[in-house]
């Protein structure tokens, strides 16, 4: 088997990336991981993905954002627990996935045309905006962000379902949107403020280490 060799340059790093990562709640122990490797080896899908889980935790630890968070690892990640079991360490590396599908969620990065993280995105905006999620809508919208030829070969089908009135393209929408609307804004409020706090925590800390 050929080993390929990847560089990592420093300025690729978004420093402070690995810090604000561990300030999450079940995500402190990152920073004990040792590269055993057992998280890869145990995790039932490592063989498809571009980074294994021990790789992942080494590019949160050493700042690399970007890598991550475009990475189709995180979104190929089925949370089955079996590394969180097996970690001799304790690391909760699902959960570390789950932070990390947040984020690149959040902040945009993610694989514009892995349709994983694409569902997710639209399944969150559907749910975010009606209350409520129309699966055939979110199917289409989907197949049409991510690979619209493959809907295109499934026209057949889709006029079926339609005649049939099996497919309604009528979305879906809860009763009082406005309330739904004023609890999300708040949430997003709370989030924003405790993410401020954790920023401001850790750049004390630095500068604490540093005099
Ligand atoms: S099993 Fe735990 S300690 Fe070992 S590489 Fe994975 S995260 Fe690190
Ligand atoms: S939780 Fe995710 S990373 Fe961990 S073993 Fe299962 S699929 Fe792999």
């Amino acid at each position: 088997m050929e080993i390929t060799r990847t560089i990592k340059y420093e300025a690729d790093r978004v420093k402070g990336f690995g810090d604000e990562v561990r300030s999450v709640p079940g995500c402190e122990q990152l920073q004990s991981c040792i590269q055993c490797g057992t998280c890869s080896g145990v995790c039932p899908l490592s063989i498809y993905m571009d980074y294994s889980p021990r790789q992942v935790m080494a590019l949160v630890r050493s700042d690399f954002k970007n890598e991550v968070l475009r990475s189709h690892t995180i979104w190929l990640c089925a949370s089955c627990y079996s590394c969180t079991v097996e970690c001799p360490r304790q690391i909760r590396i699902t959960d570390i996935m789950y932070e990390l599908k947040q984020r690149a969620i959040h902040e945009g990065i993610y694989p514009k045309k892995f349709a994983i993280p694409v569902l997710a995105k639209e399944f969150y905006k559907m749910a975010y905006k009606y209350g409520r999620v129309t699966e055939n809508v979110l199917a289409a919208t989907m197949f049409l962000k991510t690979n619209w030829l493959a809907a295109l070969g499934m026209w057949r089908l889709g006029l079926g379902l339609l005649k049939r009135g099996r497919f309604p393209l009528k979305v879906e929408s809860i009763k009082r949107r406005d309330e739904l609307d004023r609890m999300m804004r708040t949430v997003d409020r709370l989030n924003i403020d405790a993410l401020h706090d954790e920023k401001k925590k850790i750049t004390s800390h630095r500068v604490e280490a540093a005099t």
